[in-house]
């Protein structure tokens, strides 16, 4: 068959799939879960798999999963990636009122585009070289840091990144090249391309003060919420040595400011993400933090403790495959409706896959409101679900066909910054 045959059957059984996909993303969309607690929305793609008689595994990074379109395919397996979590917005209004949870971040449509983007390829598979894995993947929202902290302790995982669960337990030894996709609500355009994000490192700082009558004697405790205050002022005097070009982003929260408003806090606790467009410009910052965040406490004879994990790695886009992507793209919206995007001081756990194998994802509008706030929202329910869903099949389609020339080529031409097998010892050292 020839490759535009294939690419016409594609289309069409995503278009004749089209509500069942758009009702996967509306299902999801009400029922949000945060990173690692994912089950609900595991367990409907995993019944998706089922009902299209796709081979997976499950239980990958807790929550993930991994589902084949053919039982074995030799050559390049092209994994397109689906993120499972929400955030948390606990004034969205339609959040879990239990959890705070919301899709806030539009990650229910990456779920309906990746099974939509397996739709439309299940019966085509036989045409095309290698395989085509669909990845259900937890936790990329960095957050409740502690939370994670003590499954890392139980030893459930070691990162706090779903994607990178999936590379430190080998789930993506057998991928050859990512897929994914990501709603974008700053384009007026339908589909965005191109671009890069920050990487980051993530860190827990602890204030030990000492706690005395706040009153009556103040002058026998030591006051640990001023030292997180002189700690946050001293990373603000960073700021003006921070280089335009290595787009630092530092944004620390207290999380827990003192015991009872009569006693001086002795127990002050914050986290922040330190985020750079390179790994040197990261560390180069993170020194610096963590210097003001040790200075606050030395001024009022507090202790600071500060824990440093691995964040995300900067995510570089593979040029040659966002070019596949983007002429994909441009064959269904055509080209005014793309939007080439710039570098983003936000980040991806996409960036460490990126780091291992040609990688890139595309962007769909279809959504408004601010990313991560209470006024955001699915609008064109074609747009964030479907429309990511044929540009994923049919980029598949180029790189598969023709025993995988394409996708041969690129992998060829890729030079991973991270060797795939050091990746767990990279990234500890990193922090270390
Ligand atoms: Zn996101």
């Amino acid at each position: 068959m020839s490759k535009e045959s294939i690419k016409k059957r594609v289309l069409d059984a995503i278009d004749a799939r089209a509500d069942e996909i758009i009702d996967v993303g509306e299902t999801i969309w009400v029922k949000p879960e945060l990173g690692f607690k994912e089950w609900k929305t595991a367990e409907l793609a995993e019944r998706k798999y089922g009902e299209m008689g796709w081979v997976y595994e499950s239980k990958i990074g807790i929550t993930g999963s991994k589902a084949y379109l053919k039982k074995r395919g030799r050559g390049p397996v092209i994994g397109v990636i689906g993120e499972l979590d929400a955030i948390r917005v606990p004034d969205h209004p339609e959040c879990d009122p239990i959890t705070g949870a919301a899709h806030s971040c539009g990650h229910n449509a990456q779920m309906a585009a990746m099974l939509g983007a397996g739709f439309g390829l299940n019966d085509v598979m036989g045409e095309l070289d290698g395989n085509v894995a669909l990845l259900a993947v937890p936790a990329e929202e960095y957050l409740e840091i502690d939370y994670r902290n003590s499954l890392r302790e139980k030893g459930k995982l070691e990162f706090f990144g779903g994607k990178q669960e999936f590379i430190r337990v080998g789930a993506m030894k057998d991928i050859t090249m990512s897929l994914g996709s990501h709603t974008d609500s700053e384009i007026t355009e339908k589909l965005s391309v191109g671009g890069s994000n920050n990487g980051f490192v993530g860190k827990m700082v602890h204030y030990i003060g000492l706690e005395a009558h706040a009153g009556g004697s103040p002058h026998k405790g030591i006051n640990a919420l001023n030292a997180a205050m002189l700690g946050l002022m001293g990373i603000h005097a960073q700021r003006e040595t921070f280089r335009d070009e290595d787009n630092i982003r530092v944004h620390p929260i207290i999380t827990k400011g003192g015991e009872i408003v009569n006693n001086v806090p002795a127990d002050v606790r914050m986290e922040s993400y330190v985020r750079g467009k390179t790994v040197e410009a990261i560390k180069d910052a993170n020194a610096k933090v963590n210097r003001a965040l040790k200075a606050g406490a030395m001024a009022v004879g507090a202790e600071c403790e500060i824990d440093d994990h691995p964040g995300y790695m900067p995510y570089i886009k593979d040029a040659a495959l966002d070019g596949v992507l983007k002429a994909n793209a441009a064959s269904l919206v055509g080209d005014e409706q793309i939007k080439i995007k710039g570098h983003s001081t936000g980040s991806t756990d996409l960036g460490d896959v990126s780091c291992i194998m040609p990688t890139t994802s595309i962007g769909m509008g279809g959504c408004t409101g601010r990313g991560h706030g209470r006024d955001y929202k699915i609008v064109d329910t074609q747009i964030a679900y479907v429309l990511p869903a044929k540009v994923m099949a049919l980029t598949c389609v180029d790189l598969l066909y023709d025993k995988a020339k394409l996708a041969k080529k690129i992998t060829k031409g890729f030079k991973p910054t991270i060797p795939p097998e050091d990746y767990t010892s990279f990234m500890q050292r990193l922090v270390a």
